[in-house]
């Protein structure tokens, strides 16, 4: 961890900081809370200023970047929410195939994604089309398709709210996990300013995960390009899962189990077709979505508040459901899969 020393103090700027504000157009659930107070910040002087007049108010601060991975159960009557709209992409340095990329936290992440195809750069298109921003994504190592930033990354730039101070961290640093890091673990702590990648002009394409392949034999693609694997990613999501636009959703609403092969047998005993992918360390990931529909919830509906009709692990906002009923029926589910397989789901998205 390098610190960067205390954060200048700067001029002062004048910030848009707006009170009393309605979160449902910054939360893809579009959940109706109100924040007492919500800014947008461009910098990192304007970040550490609207942290100041929060504290000189008495107010907590929550950061957000897209909103598609939080879960609104009340208003937030003493919070300022500080939303990330930082810009810029760079390139840092350039070594053979290899190219270190440094982009913003408030940068969107699928454009994000596009550009560096544009540049030619492989190694991020099995994450197109994940919504949200750059920020947010080392904060639960987001993944898909096989594959996580972690892979990729080559380090990040954050505040220590506690301190003040910036710091960089190491990929060691960020202690990534299956959807986890060390920033996750210590929710309100740091604040992601800019985050760097290490891509490749010439790394080969992962296709482990059948879906892919498949889509890709169909359009008649024997030799795909990291182009043509963000192509087909973006067409297996269009047609799975749920948009945002249209249906309220936080993606995937529970992580994967983890379980022994004890554990697993058990399940298997009395559910033949179980599915289970083994884990280096000798671990079984189960597939969460798979008991949820086994369960008997896929499509199920309490008011507003449901599971996706195609997508098990997706709970869905019909249109007015409350974050307490969407986290009362993630609870009931979570209850349900406990006492038939002896599993504990654990819930994917942050909840305030
Ligand atoms: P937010 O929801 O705004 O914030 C999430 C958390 O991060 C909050 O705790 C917030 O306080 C914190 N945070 C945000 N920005 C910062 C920052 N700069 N510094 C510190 N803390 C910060 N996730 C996957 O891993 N894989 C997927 O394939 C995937 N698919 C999805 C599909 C859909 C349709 C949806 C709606 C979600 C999906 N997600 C997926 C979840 C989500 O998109 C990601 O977790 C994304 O990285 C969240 O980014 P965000 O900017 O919206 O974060
Ligand atoms: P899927 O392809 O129907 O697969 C179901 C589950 O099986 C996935 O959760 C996946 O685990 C696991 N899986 C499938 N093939 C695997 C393989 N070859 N090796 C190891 N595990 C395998 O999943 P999906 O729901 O349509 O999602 C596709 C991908 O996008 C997944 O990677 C998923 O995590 C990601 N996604 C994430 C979110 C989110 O909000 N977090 C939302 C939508 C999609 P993993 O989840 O560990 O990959």
């Amino acid at each position: 961890m390098a610190a960067h020393g205390n954060v200048p103090a700067g001029e002062l700027v004048n910030l848009d900081i707006r009170a009393n504000q309605s979160l449902k157009p910054y939360n893809t659930f579009g959940i109706e809370v109100k924040a007492a107070f919500l800014v947008a910040v461009h910098d990192d002087i304007e970040l550490i200023q609207a942290l100041a007049w929060a504290t000189t108010n008495g107010l907590r601060a929550l950061v957000i970047g897209g909103g598609s991975n939080l879960l609104l159960t009340a208003d937030l009557s003493d919070v300022l929410v500080v939303r990330m709209a930082s810009r810029g992409v760079r390139v840092l340095a350039e070594a053979g195939d290899q190219v270190l990329l440094e982009a913003e936290a408030g940068e969107p992440w699928h454009p994000f994604v596009l550009q560096t195809l544009e540049r030619g750069l492989a190694g991020l298109e099995n994450l197109s089309l994940i919504p949200g921003t750059v920020g947010a994504a080392p904060m639960q190592n987001i993944g898909a398709y096989g594959v996580e930033i972690k892979d990729v990354f080559a380090g990040l730039t954050a505040l220590d709210r506690d301190t003040l101070q910036i710091r960089d961290f190491s990929a060691a640093e960020c202690a990534f996990g299956y959807r986890d890091s060390l920033f996750k673990r210590q929710p309100g702590r740091w604040v992601i300013l800019r985050v760097r990648f290490t891509l490749s002009r010439s790394a080969p394409v992962h296709l482990d995960y059948g879906p892919v392949r498949q889509r890709l034999a169909e359009q008649g693609i024997q030799h795909p390009t990291p182009t043509d694997v963000s192509a087909a990613i973006c067409s297996i999501r269009r047609e799975k899962l749920p948009d945002p636009a249209e249906l309220g959703n936080a993606g995937s609403f529970f992580k994967n189990p983890v379980v022994t092969a004890s554990v697993l047998d058990a399940i298997r005993s009395e559910h033949p077709d179980v599915v289970a992918y083994p884990q280096a360390d000798g671990l079984y990931k189960l597939a969460a979505g798979w008991l949820i529909e086994r369960a008997g919830w896929k499509g199920h509906r309490e008011g507003d508040a449901g599971v996706h009709r195609l997508q098990s692990l997706v709970l869905v906002n019909h249109g007015n459901a409350s974050g307490k009923q969407l986290h009362a029926l993630a609870q009931r589910i979570q209850d349900d899969i406990q006492s038939r397989f002896g599993v504990v789901l654990e819930m994917e998205p942050n909840l305030y």
